[in-house]
């Protein structure tokens, strides 16, 4: 679709004409986001700067039945921001102000826009901690975390975004504006909004404002890493810990190819000659967390461990945690197209969901390499290809994550841990939900939005 002259004024009277983008190298700077294989250039990029512009916008698209899609950074890695069909990409990041951080009542105030990393400083700065640390961190926005109830390297213990959400300005495509739950802690006055519209990508509201709950920032924090033959002996590593009544907060692994990768990308002195790393970590009180990394060494030596190192200092530990988080980008070096998803399966099926992953990579001849969140289950398999342009390996490659999908469902896991569903995994979400649900999800989506103008051809289509 395209937009009239007079909808551009229109948009141009609320906004101001400088934040109204449709120059074509603008609407193609937007028209993909991080997942690779979608792309669809928007007929108007558009800034607001406020609610109430926000408000006005949604009004306007709504009456002319034009699509919206809501965007924070664009880091999303399942299509969600990709004007499929056309319309407005309402970029959200000029919404960046950290509204309040509260000791007292231990949360923040934020615009959607703000960095995930510039709201976790706030909190630091104040002495507190916000627990969701996406790998995508420095760039992603709260908006886009809430939106997608985004994880991170500290799930396992903390929980994700969804965990801290406590309440929302948000508003609807019809233009009226609700404030959803707020600064308590206990709240049950009607149905839970907040949490429908945490994860809900953008399809239902669009959120102008987050209210957090933050926690006591914990005294230290220390990593350590182990390495194994094998991601089984890895496995297994991390079922003994749960069992033995650890709960760090991180527990994430990387197969052979990954380490090797990150080797490769930041030189961080990892061994290379191993099937599989576990890198593991806690916080808290200094007498505890030394405590705990020994008990979870243990665990892993009696897993039959190969190697078992802690950090010494805090550099070292966060080093440590930068070899996972730039696991993905270390991978986007060894091809010019790199398909990531992110199944995810009950902890103690992990091993078994990385055999069949292998077997899948091998029936389909792609190469596979997979890191992810072993505390919870959630692995992120990457399919790395050479040539873009390379179609037959593009389609081997679909196929392949087709049956990683199904494969998933059954090991009781799901579609996507933490990246959300967004257009490329909506093909499969009825396997995973069934159509008594999806048809729900449907009617809940027409409830919010009945003109079908925010986010289209995404969750709730
Ligand atoms: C290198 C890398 C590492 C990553 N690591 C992780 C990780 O560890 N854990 C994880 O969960 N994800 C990870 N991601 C994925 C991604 O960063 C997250 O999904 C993140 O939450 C997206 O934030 P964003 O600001 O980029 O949102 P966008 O990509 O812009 O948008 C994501 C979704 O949110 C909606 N949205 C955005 N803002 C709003 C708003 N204000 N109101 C309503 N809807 C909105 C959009 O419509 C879209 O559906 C990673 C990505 C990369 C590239």
């Amino acid at each position: 679709m395209s937009l009239s002259p007079t909808t551009l004024d229109r948009l141009r009277d609320i906004v101001g004409t400088e934040h109204v983008r449709v120059a074509p190298g603008e609407l193609a700077a937007f028209a993909r986001d991080a997942t690779p294989l979608f792309q669809a250039r928007p007929d108007a990029v558009v800034h607001p700067a406020d609610t109430d512009q926000v408000a006005r916008i949604l009004r306007l698209a709504t009456a002319e039945r034009i699509p919206v899609v809501p965007r924070g950074a664009g880091s999303n890695l399942c299509a969600a921001t990709v004007a499929i069909r056309g319309g407005i990409v309402l970029a959200l990041t000029r919404l960046d102000r950290i509204l309040e951080v509260s000791r007292e009542e231990l949360l923040a105030r934020v615009e959607p826009g703000v960095t995930t990393a510039a709201m976790a400083d706030a909190a630091d700065a104040a002495g507190l901690l916000y627990p969701p640390d996406p790998g995508s961190r420095i760039v992603s926005t709260v908006g886009g975390n809430v939106a997608t109830s985004a994880g991170g390297l500290r799930g396992l213990k903390y929980g994700v975004t969804r965990n801290y959400v406590l309440g929302l300005t948000a508003v609807l495509p019809t233009g009226e504006v609700i404030r959803t739950g707020g600064r308590l802690w206990k709240d049950v006055a009607g149905y839970d909004l907040t949490r429908l519209l945490t994860g809900s990508e953008g399809t239902l509201a669009v959120l102008t404002e987050i209210t957090v709950a933050l926690l006591p920032k914990p005294a230290m924090a220390r990593t350590g890493l182990a390495y194994f033959a094998d991601l089984a002996a890895a496995g297994r590593a991390v079922s003994r810990v749960i069992a033995g009544g650890l709960l760090p907060a991180t527990l994430e692994f990387l197969d052979q190819r990954c380490i090797d990768a990150v080797e490769r990308y930041a030189g961080l002195g990892l061994r290379t000659d191993v099937g599989a790393l576990l890198l593991f970590g806690d916080d808290g009180d200094e007498s505890t967390v030394d405590v705990q990394l020994r008990r979870i060494a243990d665990a892993c030596v009696a897993e039959g461990a190969i190697d078992v190192t802690t950090a010494g200092d805090a550099a070292r530990s966060e080093a440590l945690l930068a070899a996972r988080r730039c696991s993905l980008p270390a991978l986007s070096r060894l091809g010019a197209l790199t398909i990531l998803e992110d199944a995810s399966v009950p902890r103690p099926r992990l091993a078994e969901m990385v055999d069949r992953i292998d077997a899948i990579a091998a029936r389909h001849e792609v190469t596979i390499a997979t890191f992810g969140h072993a505390g919870d289950g959630n692995r992120h398999s990457t399919c790395v290809l050479p040539d873009p342009r390379d179609s037959d390996a593009i389609a081997r490659a679909e196929r392949a994550f087709a049956e990683v999908f199904a494969a998933a469902i059954e090991l009781g896991g799901t579609i996507t841990g933490e990246h959300g569903v967004g257009a490329a995994k909506l093909p499969y979400l009825e396997a995973r939900l069934g159509t008594e649900q999806l048809a729900l999800l449907r009617r809940i989506k027409s409830a919010f939005d009945p003109a079908g103008i925010l986010n289209p051809g995404k969750l709730g289509s």
